[in-house]
């Protein structure tokens, strides 16, 4: 018999994906439905198996039509009685105003067994985001949470706004951006000062952060002024002075900028995590992929003739992780490489290489081709010696012509080969074509080239001008310079790390 299912209340925590409890992801991870609410992160969403079913449970204020309270309840005990593992994930803390106090009651009534995972909730994670500790030993040790939800003005409001105006410390106030002027106006009528520092913070904890600070008799106006809209929490008190000073997370060097990634799916990770480190938002649009190339006769060749080549050179991250893919589906052990000296054409292409275990005997001071071949010199001649190029089916044969004008024997073996990529499952190229960007990122020629085909750079470029280019070295900005474009920064260090440092460079 199948076990009874089960529905765990799981805190989503309050945007930032990485604020997710180890419990909540664990549950996610073997989840069977997940029922998530509008303001939960959908990047917790990939943690669930994939043949999860992921329901939309969220009510929408402005939307009666959409799902009630009822339905929700309904829907859990349903799942969870048909013997499934049900994840309710709710943003931030799930009995902070999310009403899982009631979904809670409706399992419990219903004889479902039910868990609890709290969350970090917004009430305290986005102060803490915009720069605001809500309590500290010169200003408080008490804060006050409360539902902006209802009109103060309202006979039967619940709240008395006049008695939370006399309560000392911070107020907290989730779900008040409809009526701000109502409660900030309500408050001063309760006897707080005008002049009370205030704040509202919008999608704190998330790379669209926005804060408007300033004092409790202005700051509906400031608010209204910005267009700033739910879902914000406001804080009121001496504290929120606090924030000149500990306003850490909008303060990071990219904080605001929204920057393209352009590398394919598979590497644009580390690009990415670098930029978000740094608080920029990134749009990933992958113009390129790699796949097998279109020939892998030579290949086949080159891998059972190993031990004849004096020198392997790779030229790419992606050459080394195609070439082992390959090596490995061949070989058990890593010493049917034999005694063969590696160049490599830069240093993250030397650093995958040392991650293999593998060191690497030539690396030239700066990442160009033809420099391979000037490194490998300082070993000695390479006359009659054999050297294999693990490369892109597409490469330059330019590193092949000084190679040989060095008496070397070349072999220029095809790994991988570079396509574009046009997919645009979730919609964010058609989003960028739209609303534009601060900054392109360009890793290599063929990123210039595929983005090029797809977007027409140029036109691109005009269309927003205020969008800047960041090439990670010369090569990559030979190719922007064959559409008659310049980069506005090019990293100094031809690497990731380079290309991010750069563009932090010239946001000063
Ligand atoms: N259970 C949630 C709160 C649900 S009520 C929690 O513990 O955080 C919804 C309200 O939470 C919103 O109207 C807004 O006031 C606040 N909120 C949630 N996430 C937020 C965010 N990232 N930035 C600003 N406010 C947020």
């Amino acid at each position: 018999m199948k076990p009874k299912g089960i529905v765990y209340l799981v805190g989503a925590g309050p945007g930032d994906a990485g604020l997710l409890t180890r419990r909540g992801a664990e549950l996610l991870g073997r989840a069977e439905v997940v029922v998530y609410d509008a303001l939960v992160n959908p990047e917790l969403l990939s943690l669930a198996p994939s043949a999860a079913e992921l329901i939309f449970g969220g009510k929408r204020a402005e939307d009666r039509s959409c799902n009630t309270q009822e339905d929700i309840n309904r829907l859990l005990l349903g799942q969870a009685r048909e013997g499934k593992v049900v994840v309710r994930l709710k943003g931030g803390d799930p009995y902070i105003f999310g009403r899982g106090g009631e979904e809670a009651e409706a399992l419990a009534e219903a004889g479902v067994p039910f868990e609890v995972v709290p969350g970090v909730t917004s009430a305290i994670a986005v102060p803490a985001y915009a720069g605001i500790p809500l309590t500290h030993r010169d200003y408080g040790s008490c804060f006050t949470v409360i539902t902006g939800h209802r009109d103060p003005a309202k006979e039967h409001s619940p709240i008395d706004w006049s008695a939370v105006a006399r309560t000392p410390g911070a107020k907290v106030i989730l779900m008040g951006t409809k009526r701000l002027a109502e409660i900030t106006g309500a408050l001063i009528a309760g006897g707080l000062p005008p002049e009370t520092p205030a704040a509202i913070v919008r999608r704190g904890t998330t790379e669209n952060q926005q804060t408007v600070a300033g004092p409790l008799g202005s700051l509906a106006a400031l608010a209204a002024q910005a267009g700033l809209t739910a879902p914000a929490v406001v804080v009121v008190g001496e504290i929120v002075k606090l924030r000149a000073k500990l306003n850490w997370f909008e303060q990071r060097p990219l904080f605001g900028q929204r920057v393209v990634v352009t590398r394919s799916r598979g590497q644009a990770g580390k690009l990415s995590e670098h930029l978000r480190e740094r608080g920029a938002e990134v749009i990933e649009v992958p113009v390129i992929k790699q796949v097998e190339p279109a020939n892998k006769g030579p290949l086949g060749d080159a891998l059972l003739s190993l031990h004849e080549y004096d020198w392997l050179v790779f030229t790419s991250v992606n050459g080394v992780n195609a070439f082992f893919d390959y090596f490995f589906r061949m070989f058990q052990d890593l010493r049917d490489l034999g005694g063969v000296r590696l160049a490599a054409v830069g240093p993250a292409t030397a650093a995958r290489l040392r991650e293999l275990h593998l060191m690497v005997d030539a690396i030239p001071a700066e990442a160009l081709g033809r420099n391979v071949a000037k490194a490998m010199l300082e070993h000695g001649s390479i006359e009659n010696l054999c050297v294999c190029l693990l490369r892109a089916e597409q490469a330059s044969p330019e590193l092949v012509q000084v190679l040989e004008e060095r008496g070397a024997i070349v072999d220029d073996i095809p790994v991988y080969r570079t396509v574009a990529d046009t997919d645009d499952p979730r919609g964010v190229a058609a989003g960028l074509v739209a609303a534009g960007a601060d900054w392109l990122t360009f890793t290599s020629g063929s990123t210039v080239e595929n983005f090029h085909a797809r977007f027409n750079l140029a036109e691109f470029l005009k269309k927003f001008p205020a969008v800047r280019t960041a090439s990670i070295g010369p090569e990559t900005s030979k190719a922007l310079a064959t559409l008659q474009l310049e980069p506005s920064v090019e990293a100094r260090e031809h690497t990731i790390p380079g290309l991010v440092k750069a563009i932090e460079k010239a946001m000063g």
